[in-house]
């Protein structure tokens, strides 16, 4: 005999109801046992009526509890069952219905629900459901038999919400009842979720905790013999992640034991945290699926899963679990004290609250728990012998593989992953193939995405994972800086590939950063690094923004298109004094980052007045290629070390106009930015007077759907509010430069390239392009994400694609794992957020020419300079 066993979707509506039809009745062969769920939203609903008519709410309850029963009477009637099987499915509906109203009414008049009469309750939604899954399977021609599960389950009686199995939870003399009727030909049909208990000589129903279903499911498929599970949802298996958080998470085709049961209890909702014991005792094979899509492969869950060959893809799958209350218990007493981690246990234990994670020390123990509801008891009972802190709202992310035993790749990528994230506690179990983070839960969706990114990236072995689910539509936030015809119409004239910048949405940045910053005196410079287009330098010359150029090349650019020489900072890390010196004869500015330099060019510049650039000792950036303060950085003088720059310019005769500091690119918090100005501000009150502060650039902006912009207003306020006590303190005000590169530019410009190819491999679709990491660097370099639209067909059905260039490398993959609609090749696809760090990056690798460029204001083609 096999299990099958139907989630709440899967039974919800009379759709779901025939496709569960033809899955049951394929199945007859193999004596199916059909437990099933109760309607979509019905489990909760009960919870609703029964806490409603506790806390006295009569009418709300009783209008609540008529929707339900109208509910499954819409349902039964939608059924084309036989009159005789309505009939009884509708008195037996009928006879459920009363009780619950009795119960509503009773709890409302004692208002006092006792845990028995709540698990009654909330237990008759599955008893609802089956009565027509049953009825409903009649009118398919199958011949079903009904079973109350709560004749069959025992449970032990001690929590009649979340009560565990009795041993054994099926009686032998349940199993010499069911085994008859389960016959080749028929199936039989109960109930997940409910149990009963024996108190007092009496069986009173009892409940498996929530999402119970998929553990009633494996029990009774231990008890019975079964020879597979099947667990029938809405999802296309286990995934990768949680649907809900990552959109594009792969389907896992195969997990072992071990592996699914981590992932169930770390938080994958889609199976039962239990739900595997029963199976990995019994060996018996569980595979999930959706009902939506009977064919498709699903997840398979056996005793021995596959370890993928390549370590990098050690991590099959990230589950999140919020809700969690983390508890640190310090000692009291003094090192040495034996027995310590003894007592703290015994506490858990004696109010019966399973421990999930800990860290100890030998006087301190962290620990995760996910039933608070004895809280307050065990709290009292620690404080009697050690400090206790308690912090709730936390959650779990954890990580599991079996590839990550003694792979030290992983740790090291997470760590680097989640920079940014506060990680309250790490543990990794004996097994050595989970690794467990306690994050708070507003920091879950950050976490699990950035992870999910790390580890789930580039074309993923085709044996270990399948396609994804079925891929959402790109969001509408992708919208490129220009009209879609436009760009059609240009990719045509112009040819691919073809970077386009938009004027227009470069301008409004400007005014942007013009609003937001305290600039007041101050100056933009624009880090023309990102973008050193003739064009689009001459045009921030007209807008009075000057240049911070990286090399004595971008300062030539940015004298030739027009910018007046003391508007150019030349910042050049490494760079030969004499071209530093020889663009300071032509009247532009420097600022220096080592005391080498400040010798080098005093030696042949002396008089002149520079800025010191000094590392803040803080760094921040999307990616460590980019971070370029803090104590592993080639840039800038260290602070401590700014005495002796100060004194080597006095001795090169050099004046130090100020300090300047750039502690990376691509940041989106204030906070760094707002770090590295203070420290700057703190080492500017060695110079005396200070005429300039310069605090660089590194300004961010989205490149995800959805990610939200740089708060640019809070940072321009908590800055001026900074640059005020400065001003105050040292009686000057000094003038605020800005460096912004990517800010101004990035979303401005696209990359458009051509499909040259399509083709399927590996189980993958890969979408070749006539551009590649020679012309557009970020994805390779840094693994950058990029929006990418299909401009010739965005109403095509959408397919997960790899996207990939014509280079001969393969790091050349723009994205992985994306929707899109259906490219076909001469299709026309745009990688949006291309303007910052693309052609100014490109290279003629391969020897294939470079990309043209095309800039654009309010539609209209701007003539080249
Ligand atoms: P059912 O009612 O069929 O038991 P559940 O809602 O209990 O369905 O579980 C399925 C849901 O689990 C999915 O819709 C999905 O949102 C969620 N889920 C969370 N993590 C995962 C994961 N790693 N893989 C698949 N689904 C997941
Ligand atoms: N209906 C129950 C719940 O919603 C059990 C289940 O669906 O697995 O928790
Ligand atoms: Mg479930």
């Amino acid at each position: 005999m096999i299990v099958c066993k139907f989630g709440g979707t899967s039974v919800a509506g009379r759709e779901a109801l025939e496709r569960m039809g033809s899955i049951v009745r394929a199945r007859l062969a193999e004596a199916p046992l059909v437990v099933v769920s109760a309607l979509a939203g019905v489990s909760d609903a009960l919870i609703g009526v029964i806490d409603a008519a506790e806390a006295g709410r009569l009418d709300s309850s009783a209008g609540e509890l008529a929707r339900i029963a109208g509910e499954h009477y819409a349902l039964l009637d939608s059924t084309p069952a036989p009159d005789a099987a309505k009939k009884m499915a509708r008195d037996a509906i009928a006879e459920t219905l009363a009780l619950l109203e009795d119960l509503r009414r009773g709890a409302a008049l004692v208002g006092d629900v006792t845990p028995w009469v709540r698990a009654r309750f909330i237990g008759s939604g599955e008893i609802l459901s089956s009565r027509i899954v049953a009825a409903s399977l009649a009118a398919e021609g199958v011949d079903v038999a009904w079973i109350d599960a709560r004749t069959l389950l025992r449970t032990e009686g001690r929590d009649p919400e979340r009560d565990a199995p009795a041993a054994p939870p099926v009686l032998a003399a349940s199993v010499a009842a069911v085994t008859p009727l389960l016959a080749p030909g028929r199936a039989v049909v109960t109930q997940g979720f409910i149990g009963s208990a024996s108190v007092e000589d009496a069986l009173r129903p009892t409940l498996l905790g929530r999402g119970g279903s998929d553990y009633s499911a494996s029990l009774f498929a231990r008890a019975l013999g079964a020879s597979r599970v099947e667990i029938w949802t809405d999802v296309d298996g286990v995934l990768s992640a949680s649907p809900r958080i990552v959109p594009g998470a792969r389907r896992i085709k195969v997990l072992s034991f071990d592996e699914a049961s981590e992932l169930a209890y770390f938080g994958a909702k889609v199976l039962h945290p239990s739900t595997l014991l029963p199976a990995v005792e019994a060996a018996i094979p569980v595979w999930v699926g959706n009902a939506r899509r009977p064919e498709g492969e699903g997840t398979t869950i056996l005793a021995e899963g596959i370890v993928p060959e390549d370590a990098r893809f050690a991590v099959k799958a990230i589950a999140d679990k919020r809700g969690i209350t983390a508890v640190q218990v310090v000692s009291t007493r003094m090192l040495m004290a034996h027995g310590f981690l003894a007592r703290i246990f015994a506490v858990f234990d004696a109010y019966r609250t399973p421990v999930d994670l800990v860290a100890t020390s030998e006087v301190s123990v962290s620990l995760t728990i996910d039933d608070d509801r004895r809280l307050s008891e065990i709290v009292e009972a620690l404080r009697s012998f050690a400090h206790v802190t308690v912090e709730r709202g936390m959650a779990v992310v954890c990580l599991v593989g079996e590839g990550m035993r003694g792979n030290a790749h992983v740790a090291a990528e997470v760590f680097r992953v989640l920079r940014h994230v506060p990680v309250r506690m790490i543990t990794q179990g004996s097994s050595a193939i989970n690794l467990s983070l306690v994050v708070k839960s507003e920091d879950v969706a950050d976490a699990v995405r950035a992870l999910h990114d790390a580890f789930f990236r580039g074309p993923l072995p085709a044996d270990v994972f399948g396609a994804p689910t079925t891929p959402a539509r790109p969001g509408s936030e992708s919208i490129p800086p220009l009209p879609r015809e436009m760009l059609l119409s240009l990719a045509d004239r112009r040819g691919t590939p073809l970077y386009v910048y938009d004027l227009t949405a470069l301008e409004a940045r400007v005014a942007a950063l013009r609003r937001h910053l305290p600039l007041d005196p101050g100056r933009l410079l624009f880090a023309c690094k990102a973008n050193a287009h003739r064009t689009i330098v001459a045009r921030l010359a007209r807008l009075g923004v000057g240049i911070e150029a990286a090399s004595p090349g971008e300062a030539l650019r940015a004298l030739e298109c027009g910018h007046a020489p003391n508007e150019v900072l030349v910042s050049a890390t490494n760079a030969r004094a004499a071209d530093l010196a020889e663009l300071v004869s032509r009247g532009c500015r420097l600022a220096l980052g080592s005391l080498s330099d400040i010798r080098r060019v005093g030696a042949l510049v002396p008089g002149t007045a520079v800025l010191l650039r000094v590392n803040p000792g803080v760094g921040e950036g999307h990616h460590r290629h980019v971070v370029t303060g803090g104590a592993q950085s080639k840039f800038g003088i260290p602070l401590e070390h700014l005495a002796a720059a100060l004194a080597a310019c006095r001795q090169a005769g050099l004046r130090p106009l100020g300090l300047h500091a750039h502690l990376g690119s691509g940041i989106l918090e204030p906070a760094p930015l707002l770090a590295s100005a203070r420290a700057l501000l703190g080492a500017a009150r060695m110079l005396g007077r200070v005429e300039v502060i310069d605090f660089g650039g590194g300004f961010g902006i989205p490149y995800r759907e959805g990610e939200p912009e740089l708060d640019l207003a809070s940072y321009g306020a908590a800055l001026r509010s900074e640059l005020d006590a400065f001003a105050g303190a040292v009686g000057t005000r000094p003038e605020a430069w800005f460096e912004p590169g990517r800010f101004l530019v990035g979303a401005a410009g696209c990359l458009l390239a051509r499909v040259t190819c399509r083709k399927e491999s590996g189980g993958h679709v890969f979408i070749g392009v006539d551009t590649g990491m020679n012309h557009f660097q970020r994805p390779a370099l840094y693994g950058a994400y990029h929006r990418i639209l299909n401009l010739s067909a965005p109403d095509a059905p959408v397919e997960w694609v790899e996207v990939v260039g014509n280079v001969c490398e393969s790091t050349d993959v723009f994205a992985s794992g994306r929707a899109l609609p259906r490219a076909e090749e001469g299709h026309v696809l745009a990688i949006l957020d291309a303007g910052a760090y693309g052609f100014t990056m490109a290279s003629v690798y391969n020897l294939w020419p470079l990309p043209a460029e095309v800039v654009l204001e309010g539609g209209e083609v701007v003539p080249d300079r």
